[in-house]
Parts: C-alpha cells; structure tokens; sequence
C-alpha cells in the first residue's frame, strides 16, 4: 500500500525551512490506518512486550492501536506538568526547539517488556529520552517503532543498540 502517498508535506512548519511531514491525511484513510498498525504489530511479533509507550502527541494516536492489537497496556510519556500523579522527567532537544517529558513513576515495572511507538523519528531526541524514562524505571526497550524516518537527520545514530523500526523513509 503506499501509504508515503497519503503523507502530505508542508514546507516551512512550524519554521521557516521544516519540511513537515503532516500524518493527518494518512489518518482520515482508515484502510491506511488499518494497514500502518498491523505493521507495526507484524514487526512486534517474538517481542513478547508488557506495554507500549507513546511521546505525547503523535505517539498516542499510533501507540494505543498497536496497544490495542497486541493486548497489552499504554503509557503516555507528556509533556511537563499534564500528569498527576508523581513523576519521573528527562530532558531534550528537538528538531525544532527544546522540552522534556514525563511518565508516572508507577507506569512501568521493573523488567517488564516495553515497545515504543511515535509518527516519526527526526533527531532521535524524543525517542531516546523516552527509552531513557523506560529504563529508569528499569524496563526493557525491545523496539522503537516509527512510520516515518527522516534519514538525513541520523535519528537512529542516536538510538544505537535498539530494535528500530520505521515503514517510510524521507531523505
Ligand atoms: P526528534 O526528537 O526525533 O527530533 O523529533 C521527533 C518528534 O518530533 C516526534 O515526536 C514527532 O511527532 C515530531 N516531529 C518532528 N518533525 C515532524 C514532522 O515533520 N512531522 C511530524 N508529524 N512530526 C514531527
């Protein structure tokens, strides 16, 4: 299926030379929607996860389907301050700004098996600050899945080690 076709790009967002990839022309296509998960999920078999985490936002909308599908539970990592309950943070820097997120430090248990899902893999600085909490709280990452990866960027130079996934690729 070619799901890169339904991507659409708009250039100079939210800054002036960000090529953004928007998803939500994906999403509106339900048997693109269909598709996408069931890849993920395909490439979760033999993986044996507990939970699935998802950076806030885009990571919510992709994680709890695949969540869903594998029978198994979802963790929101937010952005600071939105969580109630007592916390854990890291920091770090994004293709286009800088923040921290979040998970509640009774989200995951020690050992379990922790898959994480977002829309796209840039730098890598979401992704790696989302294993970074995952391992704090001493779960295995056993993958970082993404539909989109923007090659140029070497977000995956920065999540060596890990089980990464992506199903379209951008220069
Ligand atoms: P990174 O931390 O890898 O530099 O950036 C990845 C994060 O930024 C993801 O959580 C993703 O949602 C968001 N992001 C950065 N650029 C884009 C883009 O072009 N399109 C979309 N949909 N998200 C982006």
């Amino acid at each position: 299926m070619d799901i890169k076709g339904l991507i659409r790009i708009i250039p100079d967002f939210p800054e002036k030379g960000i090529s953004f990839k928007d998803i939500t022309t994906l999403l509106k296509d339900g048997k693109a929607v269909k598709y996408v998960i069931d890849e993920f999920c395909e490439k979760a078999k033999g993986l044996d996860v507990d939970i699935v985490i998802g950076p806030e936002a885009r990571g919510f909308i992709f994680g709890t389907a695949v969540a869903y599908s594998l029978g198994c539970g979802f963790v929101p990592a937010r952005k600071p301050g939105k969580l109630p309950f007592d916390t854990i943070n890291a920091e770090y820097v994004l293709e286009y700004g800088k923040n921290s997120l979040e998970i509640h430090s009774d989200s995951i248990s020690s050992g379990q098996n922790i898959l994480i899902v977002d829309d796209l893999l840039a730098t890598g600085g979401t992704l790696k600050t989302t294993a970074k909490l995952v391992e704090k709280l001493k779960g295995n990452v056993v993958g970082i899945f993404t539909l989109i990866e923007l090659d140029d960027l070497k977000g995956r130079d920065q999540l060596q080690g890990y089980n990464v996934e992506s199903l379209i690729k951008y220069p």
